[in-house]
């Protein structure tokens, strides 16, 4: 409510204030996709360029009306994807959240990537209303000039591995495990999982739960417990399931691999599939169990697919609250699957969003792509999905997501269907996750 009224008297104060700098400056979309790092430092850098927001192979700049001509005779390998008219930093918000793609019927962002909207104020005070007491975490904030709402991976891959701390013995290990990913076996899961309406509310929820643990039990040495906490003042139980690998006797800290097995709709009575949301993390969290138990693992690995997710975050929250001080101390890092089954194009391109405290498993995450298909793009503005009560908490925790997932018309709805899951999407991000634990494990 606050927040509103906050946002409607700062629309007051834009009407009073003079734009007529905007009208001196003009708004550049550019495609920066054969840009090298430095090019692109160059180009942000430049003093033609007022302000700029890097959202992967695309950047927005302002620059003075004058001056495209200027900043074509750089040289830099860009070319103009869109000309508009200038518009000023107080025009404009920043929108990040988890129903952002659900506003684009509301009107057309200014600008986006990531998981973030660039928006003119006033859009961003109707997308507030519309989404007034909806539960899911939505944040509104003004836009403060420059910044990189997702960066591109734009370093040679042979780079990558010099720059990594992995010797070439665990880089082996590593793809060992990478081959052993069966992505039929993990789709035939999301199948499996999608059949079922995975709602808190429904019975088949519960279902979806034991098939979890059921799946995670035939694996040997795996010992697999149900966490039941509340859903709040409907008295209503849910239930994360906690599988737990530890054959080692390491005195490694363990890795945690996560992803949320409930589900949500437009219309929860006709259905809640959750083909992409989330069955393909949840399938994802037991194909990795399966695999890296194939492996000789030397530390406690700890398997957890969450309920609660689609109403806050509300598995994952109890989890970490339920972690005595020492045992958060033990977690050396969370991967967590939201999403990762989606590509709108032959590309493979994967999301990485963490904290700009926690590049380092970023990094490691990007290094084992480069023995993958995938296009990594990366995101320090952490939110909405299940690594969060982790970061809050000060433990390094990653989402791993396809980055296509905002394109993807079919999310929380009755659509959300097997038939619009990637195959080779998910297997290239599995292959991702399971080489990094693989590599740090051995
Ligand atoms: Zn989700």
């Amino acid at each position: 409510m606050r927040a509103i009224q906050l946002m409607v008297l700062s629309l007051f104060g834009c009407l009073l204030c003079s734009n007529k700098q905007s009208y001196d400056s003009k708004l550049l979309v550019l495609d920066i996709s054969n840009l090298k790092n430095d090019q692109v430092m160059a180009l942000k850098s430049s003093n033609v360029v007022n302000w700029w927001v890097e959202a992967g192979d695309r950047i927005l700049i302002q620059i003075p009306g004058s001056d495209k001509n200027e900043l074509k005779s750089r040289n830099l390998p860009f070319s103009i994807l869109e000309e508009r008219v200038g518009l000023e930093k107080s025009e404009l918000s920043v929108i990040r959240g988890a129903h952002i793609n659900s506003a684009s019927g509301l009107f057309k962002p200014v600008f986006k990537g990531g998981r973030a909207l660039i928006v003119l104020k006033k859009d961003a005070a109707r997308f507030l209303h519309a989404h007034a007491g909806h539960g899911h975490d939505v944040v509104v904030s003004d836009f403060e000039g420059s910044q990189v709402l997702a960066e591109k991976v734009r370093i040679d891959p042979n780079i990558l591995l010099a720059r990594s701390e992995w010797s070439a013995q665990q880089m082996l290990f590593a793809k060992e495990a990478m081959q052993l990913v069966d992505s039929d076996r993990w789709y035939a899961d999301v199948q499996n999982l999608s059949q079922l309406n995975r709602h808190i509310s429904s019975q088949d929820n519960i279902v979806a739960r034991d098939f979890v643990a059921s799946e995670l039990k035939l694996i040997p040495g795996m010992k697999v417990e149900l966490q039941e906490f509340s859903l709040g003042v409907s008295g209503r139980k849910a239930w994360n399931v906690i599988g737990t690998y530890d054959l080692s006797q390491s005195s490694k800290k363990a890795i945690f691999v996560t992803g949320h097995y409930d589900s949500i709709s437009d219309s929860i009575g006709r259905g809640a599939p959750g083909a992409e949301d989330n069955a393909t993390g949840a399938a994802g969290v037991i194909e990795m169990a399966r695999v890296l138990s194939k492996m000789e693992i030397n530390r406690k690995l700890v398997f957890i697919a969450f309920s609660g997710e689609e109403q806050g975050l509300l598995g994952s929250k109890h989890h970490v609250s339920e972690l005595a001080p020492q045992e958060g101390d033990q977690i050396e890092y969370v991967i967590n699957m939201d999403m990762i089954g989606y590509s709108k194009d032959l590309t493979y391109d994967v999301l990485l969003e963490t904290s700009s405290k926690f590049k380092t498993i970023s990094d490691k995450l990007a290094t084992m792509a480069s023995q993958t298909r995938l296009n990594v793009f990366r995101s320090y503005n952490p939110f909405g999905s299940d690594h969060m009560p982790y970061i809050n908490r000060g433990i390094p925790a990653v989402l791993t997501i396809d980055n296509d997932w905002d394109d993807y018309v079919d999310y929380h709805k009755t659509t959300d269907r097997i038939d619009n899951v990637v195959k080779d999407m998910g297997w290239e991000i599995l292959k991702m996750n399971v080489g990094t634990v693989a590599a740090d494990s051995l």
